[in-house]
């Protein structure tokens, strides 16, 4: 199923509002597995307006329209759609029912303009508005699709969910389901990704595989179709234990997992308990933790030592060893790691030293990284990043890194 989502509204091209409906709409065709691939803006214009629809339809089956359902003199989505398909526009009683009533409780006086929101095109299947008074609409015309949302989001959100995703998942026949499952990964870039599973992305065709990169992740979506979900997973697991045996090492997660929420996971999962001593991440890392509900049972707590004395007084690394090997070092960050363990009587200790820039740190360049992890009797393992942002990203990435790797570490048998 392809489907084109046409935002109509001057608004959005003058750059008074972002076109979020937009993205709420891809995101939740993403999950049933639909194929978006335009998304078109035209103002309220109804010469232009056709002329999108025009170009819609030689390339996508379904077309989804918001905005410009109103009452007022430029909203005329429906009557430039009813025009361009021959479809009248008729009273929907319900629809009539509605407004009239939704006046007579407010005690306001219904204009002529108000009723023009109770038409819809003829034949078309409604979907009721349950936060406002324009009614949605769906309506095939010559094998396409045509639905029409208003584009206030609280409007579209609730309609675009309870009635557009059950009449599509119709359109794409009434036996199908749709599972998905998202592999979330760390450590490695999208590029990287797609280049290491090409053959795999290339072959699917049930499951698809699909790649996206956000700020929090870079994610692969398995979207499989089948006449039962037991039927649509069984179709999911050898893609997904494909994919694992090729970029398993940089999986920290599926679905809703986050770094943060893994971690807060595993320590649960073990009865362990952590603390952080941190000198570029400031406190950072810590606090990505405490993003998460209940982490008092796991976080005991952590040091900023940032200086070279603080590290000194705070946590007792020993001058010798900065001597040696400097702050940016495995043996600094794997001290740093097993003394903060030491000194809250934890389980687990997170040392995390670097160079965040702009200028190198100790003779060490700019992006370097030392992240120690101490767990339990274990020696401590230490990890080294080389990060080429900002001195702020790279500041977030190596508290990100240090999650990644302590889910790494208490993943181990
Ligand atoms: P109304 O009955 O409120 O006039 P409508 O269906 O005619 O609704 P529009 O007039 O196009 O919709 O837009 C109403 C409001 O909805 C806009 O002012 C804006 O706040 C919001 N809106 C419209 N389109 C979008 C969009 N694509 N993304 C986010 N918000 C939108
Ligand atoms: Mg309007």
């Amino acid at each position: 199923m392809k489907v084109e989502i046409i935002a109509v509204g001057s608004e959005l091209l003058l750059g008074q509002i972002t076109n979020t409906n937009a993205q709420f709409m891809s995101a939740r065709l993403a999950e049933i597995g639909a194929d978006v691939y335009f998304h078109t803006v035209v103002g309220d214009n109804p010469k232009r307006l056709e002329e999108v629809i025009r170009h819609a339809e030689k390339r996508a089956d379904v077309l989804i329209f918001s905005g410009g359902l109103g009452p007022t003199k430029d909203d005329m989505t429906k009557e430039t759609i009813a025009r361009h398909i021959g479809l009248s526009l008729v009273n929907d009683e319900e629809a009539l029912r509605q407004i009239t009533t939704y006046f007579e409780r407010t005690g306001r006086i219904m204009t002529e303009n108000n009723k023009k929101q109770a038409l819809v095109l003829d034949g078309s299947q409604v979907l009721p508005n349950r936060n406002g008074m324009a009614p949605g609409m769906a309506v095939e015309k010559a094998g396409i699709h045509y639905l029409l949302l208003p584009g206030p989001p609280h409007e579209m959100k609730p309609m675009f969910a309870d009635e557009a995703i059950p009449y599509l998942l119709g359109v794409n026949g009434k036996e199908e389901v749709i599972a998905s499952r998202v592999l979330k990964f760390y450590g490695i870039g999208e590029a990287e990704l797609e280049h290491r599973i090409q053959d795999i992305l290339e072959k699917q065709t049930n499951p698809t595989v699909a790649p996206l990169a956000t700020a929090e992740a870079v994610t692969l979506r398995i979207t499989a179709k089948a006449i039962s979900m037991g039927e649509a997973n069984r179709l999911i697991d050898p893609v997904e234990a494909e994919i694992r045996s090729v970029v398993g090492e940089f999986i920290y997660g599926i679905d809703e997992d986050t770094l943060s929420s893994k971690v807060a996971e595993l320590l649960k999962e073990k009865g362990w308990t952590l603390a952080a001593a941190e000198s570029l991440t400031a406190g950072l890392f810590t606090a990505e933790l405490a993003n998460e509900p209940g982490i008092s049972t796991s976080l005991a707590g952590g040091v900023v030592v940032y200086n070279e004395e603080a590290k000194k007084e705070q946590l007792h690394i020993e001058g010798q060893l900065l001597d040696t090997y400097g702050v940016v070092s495995a043996p600094c960050a794997a001290a740093l790691a097993t003394n903060v363990k030491r000194k809250f009587g934890t389980d687990v200790g997170v040392g995390i030293t670097g160079a965040a820039g702009p200028t190198p740190h100790d003779g060490k360049p700019v992006g370097t990284v030392w992240i120690g992890i101490a767990c339990a009797d274990e020696q401590p393992a230490t990890f080294k990043l080389v990060l080429s942002g900002t001195r702020n990203t790279n500041r977030t990435r190596a508290a990100r890194f240090a999650l990644y790797y302590l889910i790494k570490q208490l993943s181990k048998k």
